[in-house]
């Protein structure tokens, strides 16, 4: 065997595939290149080769390996509960281990230090920032034009760790807040709309000081040792608290996985929720107001990490409902949106390709507005859309259908009605 970290793939997890092929059809890179290589199935393969000693981690096992979009589509096919995401991960941390080339180590302080260590990411804000407003990004060439996508910085850039927010009127309890490391900056508006609805539930929403990015970037690009330690942190940052709220669903489904990267993690991983099954939780108890009826269609695409890695799918379209929309399907099979974390900087071909399908699905329902709950998938699609189209966060759209002068009266009513035993 060749493996040489703690994270390598487990022999039981790689044993549990039975070679039946049923994920292959989900595949995004097997789909576009029919090659058994491309599959979940020929990426189990490859990893119990190595885990035999029948072939070395070298460039080839790398190449297999890296063209994988970690969307999850395959784990939810697969009917022997094969924890793919967790084998792929081992593999890129074996792969960093093995092979400390320049890429590795790029990406290794890009993703295991940059985005964990506030003060360069609000550096790196203020360019981003900066550029926008002198519409440097709108020459970027290629791959760079993504930062184009992205929604205007605010300035001064904002950070809500250390922050502390108090409810509505009665409280009736507190979350901890994540801030992460690009959503607390680049999509402030998102953290802003979720903090809001949370008051008007009666929550107290608390941003510890002391937290740091979920991990989830560095763990998908081989940055092992660096994702541990940042759980570690984010287990002691959030240690007293009872729920662990996060609006980004790469991190959420990261962060419900702690167990795997730290000792105390399992206690952290248990009280994680995702901002759109909290919330659509709170509207069907009654404890947020609803609308009473759809009146305009809205297209939704799901991010894999919320539809894949966690079973969310219901919620934001409930979510969707509650805010007088009706949520119009685009995909049924949930295919992933080609985003990836940093696949477009490794895999532009794929990554765009998957980005016009996924474009291509939305304009078909001739809708003007498609509803994303995770900021790498609003990023790719809106490359891929044209000005016409606006993507939105659930929650967002929520919150701007009852943050009006009639809703809150009568919400306000509502809640002061006694109840009757
Ligand atoms: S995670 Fe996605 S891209 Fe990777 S093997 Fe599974 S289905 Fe294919
Ligand atoms: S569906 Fe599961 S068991 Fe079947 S080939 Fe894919 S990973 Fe293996």
């Amino acid at each position: 065997m060749t493996w040489i970290t703690e994270f390598a793939p487990t022999t039981e997890g790689l044993n549990a595939c039975i070679d039946c092929g049923l994920c292959l059809p989900t595949c995004p890179t097997y789909r576009l290149t029919g090659d058994e290589s491309a599959s979940p199935r020929g990426r189990i393969a490859a990893m119990r080769a190595v885990d035999r000693g029948l072939m070395p981690v070298d460039d080839r096992f790398a190449g297999v390996m890296d063209l994988c979009l970690q969307c999850l589509a395959c784990e939810t096919a697969c009917p022997s509960l094969v924890p793919f995401g967790k084998l792929m991960e081992g593999a890129r941390a074996e792969i960093a281990a093995h092979r400390p080339d320049t890429a590795t180590i790029g990406k290794r302080v890009l993703f295991g230090r940059l985005v964990g260590f506030r003060p360069a990411l609000v550096f790196l804000s203020w360019l981003l920032a900066i550029a926008q407003r002198l519409r440097l990004t709108d020459v970027l060439p290629s791959s760079a034009a993504k930062a184009a996508a992205l929604r205007p910085v605010p300035i001064p850039v904002p950070s809500t760790a250390g922050h502390e927010w108090l409810p509505e009127g009665e409280q009736v309890g507190t979350v901890a807040f994540l801030s992460g490391c690009v959503m607390d900056q680049w999509y402030s508006d998102v953290h802003v709309a979720v903090i809001e609805v949370l008051r008007t539930a009666g929550y107290r929403v608390v941003a510890p000081p002391n937290q740091t990015c979920c991990g989830a970037m560095a763990a998908h690009e081989g940055a092992a040792y660096d994702a541990a330690r940042m759980a570690e942190r984010n287990v002691a940052a959030f240690a007293g608290h009872d729920l662990v709220f996060v609006d980004s669903a790469g991190c959420s489904a990261h962060m419900k996985d702690y167990d795997q990267w730290t000792e105390g993690g399992s206690d952290l991983a248990v009280r994680v929720v995702d901002a759109t099954e909290f919330i659509a939780g709170l509207i069907a108890k009654g404890a947020l107001p609803a609308a009473v009826e759809t009146t305009e269609p809205i297209a939704i695409q799901d991010p894999c990490h919320l539809r894949h890695a966690q079973g969310i799918i219901e919620e934001p379209r409930a979510i969707l409902r509650a805010a007088g929309l009706e949520p119009v399907e685009i995909d049924p099979t949930g295919m992933c949106c080609g985003a990836a974390g940093a696949y477009q900087l490794s895999h532009p071909d794929i990554s765009d390709e998957l980005g016009r399908m996924k474009a291509s699905q939305i304009v078909a329902t001739g809708l003007p507005r498609v509803a994303s709950a995770n900021p790498g998938c609003e990023m790719q699609l809106k490359t891929f859309l044209d000005d016409g189209v606006e993507v939105v966060h659930p929650v967002e759209v929520y919150w701007k259908a009852i943050n009006t002068r009639p809703v809150r009266q009568a919400w306000r009513a509502l809640k002061t009605v006694p109840r009757r035993n």
